[in-house]
């Protein structure tokens, strides 16, 4: 059986659509798994936690600042409540439960949140214009970054440089509980965070999605993935 993999979509737009850039689900398929997609309508977080064998939380718009204790700035966009209650659930159903869980741009500011850490609500502010971590209004740079040796990050990716697709103007500030950095960008940014104890809970500030169809090491992260999925079949039954 291959491993239903849960990737988070947007809250409800503008459009009256829930949506997701087809580039995350295409990863997934690549590794070998079958992406179901979860609108965050409802309250269905048990019922999913029990169904999936590993979570992709996706890239978005921002989290609510009030969820770490600060008023919003001028620059915060995008925030939906929906989205935010189910992710941050499920984030903390996955590092509790020890779901394999792969945390991407958006959702790895969300997994920090959920496990009591802060965001960087605005990082030219914090880091200055040095280093483009998004070209505006919302397109993607290309950043170096560095990922630390022993963490798994480094065993996933390989560890010293990659190169990361980056399009984002927040990061991880006060680090969560349990969690370690395992990457940086060259102005300090933190680009990447795991949870230790965890059999396999990465997530990095870049989009590996933009280029795993050409990058095996972006797409060794959704190998990664589906691989724990894979290996921990007693987990949906938990
Ligand atoms: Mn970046």
């Amino acid at each position: 059986m291959a491993p239903v993999i849960g990737l988070t979509t947007s809250g409800r737009d503008e459009r009256g659509a829930h949506s997701l850039p087809a580039a995350y689900a295409e990863a997934v398929v690549r590794a070998g798994g079958v992406p179901v997609l979860l609108p965050p309508v409802g309250d269905a977080t048990a019922a999913l936690a029990a169904a999936l064998d590993g979570l992709l939380l996706t890239g978005g718009g921002d989290l609510d600042p009030t969820l770490y204790g600060e008023a919003a700035h001028g620059s915060v966009y995008s925030v939906n409540p929906a989205r935010d209650g189910i992710e941050v659930a499920l984030a903390r159903h996955a590092a509790q439960a020890g779901l394999p869980c792969l945390c991407i741009c958006r959702g790895a500011q969300v997994l920090n949140v959920a496990l009591g850490g802060s965001l960087v609500q605005h990082l030219p502010e914090r880091v200055g214009d040095g280093l483009a971590h998004r070209v505006p209004p919302r397109r993607h740079a290309f950043h170096e970054v560095r990922v630390e040796p022993d963490t798994l990050l480094a065993r996933v990716v390989g560890a010293g440089a990659t190169l990361g697709a980056s399009s984002h103007h927040q990061a991880v500030d006060r680090v969560g509980r349990g969690l370690r950095v395992n990457a940086r960008a060259a102005d300090g940014t933190v680009e990447g965070v795991e949870l230790e104890g965890h059999p396999w809970l990465l997530a990095v500030q870049w989009h590996p999605e933009l280029t795993a169809a050409s990058d095996p090491r972006q797409q060794a992260l959704f190998d990664g993935l589906v691989a724990a999925a894979l290996g921990a079949p007693e987990r949906r039954r938990s």
